[in-house]
């Protein structure tokens, strides 16, 4: 969400005559787009931000912003007293402070003109920035803004406003654009992605969506993340398995294994649930691959409670898990309310039995593909190696000298690991 926030502002201030520099020391502006979804997170972003300081000392005229989750939509006046050396905040997916203050500092305009060009400015569809026109293969789109869900201990909701989907027409809009600008993959991207189109007049969903880009001529691969597991449809199931260029591929976070802390956690559905829920996604979606999202050590878990966790993770053996070891984030129910009180060793044990467990997995799923077929879409060369990834989300590499950037093409695989394989391209461009 981020990424897609910080291209949007990329692209605005192009079209206000700035151009992106990699070297922080020449640049005019910096936009800081921050993350607080764990204190490590929080604790990078604050740490970034003192870097800065040095940069204004040496140019007063550099116009810091600083963006996102560690302002929120209601804003922090505390950080400006904190870090004075920063001149304009603004809310998670909201280029307009910072476009404002710009236009303001050039000053030959009125208040009124100003602001037209501002509206005209973000109202029109994103173009990519400059440097990425032609060569970014996989683009995100935000279809759904905030959260409206308070799991007890997140805090985006409060840092990211209340749930809104985004018009439909605007969303096929952008993703033509998107197209016509080299994209080949598209990731639609919301909290609760799978809860699309609840808030709208209309109704339109995200599988009927899924329907409308999957005619836009050009584009290869749709992807949608994060799916909550009470939102996702028959429709949208049904959606991801008769739509080609939509990836088996589904982003749906358990949190926990037991029924106490998922009900603690507020999540809203039993392990049993779950269970039910992934059976049918791999029954409804032949060779889907499915990731989740687990916490350890939230307030009050138990060893046995854990226990639930990891043999669920054991029987259930998902393709990827992204694991977290629980931070208590400020005004958060859980924050408030319960006390942090799985000690933080514990909370590393056990996460580590399950990022042991979750390998041993990976890579099981992942050798079974070694010597076979898979389709790659190349994303980039770096370090002279082609980086892409299978429709269900595998990373591949690929030692090659053709451009490969932006192309599909089948490959067999030749090593597998649990994180990435590597495969030798098959035959001939087609
Ligand atoms: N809305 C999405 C993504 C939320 S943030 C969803 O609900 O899945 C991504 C992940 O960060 C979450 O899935 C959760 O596993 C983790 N997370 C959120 N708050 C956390 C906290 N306070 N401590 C540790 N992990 C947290």
């Amino acid at each position: 969400m981020n990424v897609a926030d910080s291209r949007r502002v990329a692209s605005a201030l192009e079209k206000l005559g700035y151009q992106a520099t990699k070297k922080p020391q020449e640049a005019d502006v910096i936009v800081l787009n921050t993350c607080v979804v764990r204190q490590s997170a929080e604790d990078k972003a604050i740490g970034r931000l003192s870097s800065l300081r040095p940069l204004k000392d040496k140019n007063p005229d550099l116009v810091i912003n600083l963006m996102g989750c560690l302002i929120g939509v209601r804003g922090n006046q505390k950080i400006l007293d904190r870090f004075p050396w920063v001149d304009v905040v603004s809310a998670p997916s909201n280029p307009t402070p910072l476009l404002q203050h710009l236009s303001k500092k050039t000053g030959q305009q009125t208040a009124q003109d100003r602001q037209s060009d501002l509206n005209a400015m973000l109202d029109g569809d994103l173009t990519l920035p400059i440097d990425e026109q032609g060569k970014l293969v996989s683009a995100f789109i935000p279809i759904v803004y905030g959260c409206s869900h308070a799991c007890t201990y997140c805090i985006i909701p409060s840092k990211r406003g209340i749930e809104h989907s985004r018009d439909y027409a605007e969303i096929l809009a952008e993703a033509n654009t998107l197209v016509n600008q080299g994209v080949k993959e598209l990731t639609l991207l919301g909290q609760i992605v799978d809860r699309y189109g609840r808030d709208l007049p209309e109704r339109p969903t995200l599988a009927m969506l899924l329907h409308d880009l999957h005619k836009i001529e050009g584009l290869k691969r749709i992807r949608f993340l994060t799916s909550h597991p009470n939102w996702m449809t028959d429709e949208l199931l049904d959606a991801v398995a008769d739509l080609p260029k939509v990836c088996p591929h589904i982003e749906v976070p358990i949190q926990a294994g037991d029924d106490d802390i998922l009900k603690a956690m507020r999540r809203g559905y039993t392990a049993a649930e779950y269970r039910d829920l992934v059976a049918k996604i791999r029954t409804r979606i032949p060779g889907v691959s499915i990731a989740t999202d687990i916490i350890v050590g939230f307030p009050g878990e138990t060893d046995s409670q854990f226990q639930q966790t990891y043999d669920l993770l054991a029987d259930l053996r998902m393709d990827v898990a992204h694991l977290a070891r629980y931070s208590p984030r400020t005004g958060t129910y859980s924050a408030r309310k319960l006390e942090d009180n799985v000690p933080k060793e514990e909370k590393m044990r056990r996460f580590r039995l399950l990022e042991t467990l979750q390998e041993e997995i990976s890579a099981e799923i992942n050798a079974r593909l070694l010597g076979k077929s898979a389709n790659v879409l190349f994303e980039e060369k770096s370090r002279g190696r082609w980086r892409g990834r299978t429709p269900t989300n595998k990373l591949v590499f690929v030692e090659s000298d053709e451009n490969l950037l932006g192309q599909e093409r089948d490959v067999t695989i030749t090593w597998t690991g649990p994180w990435s394989m590597i495969a030798s391209i098959t035959g001939t461009n087609a």
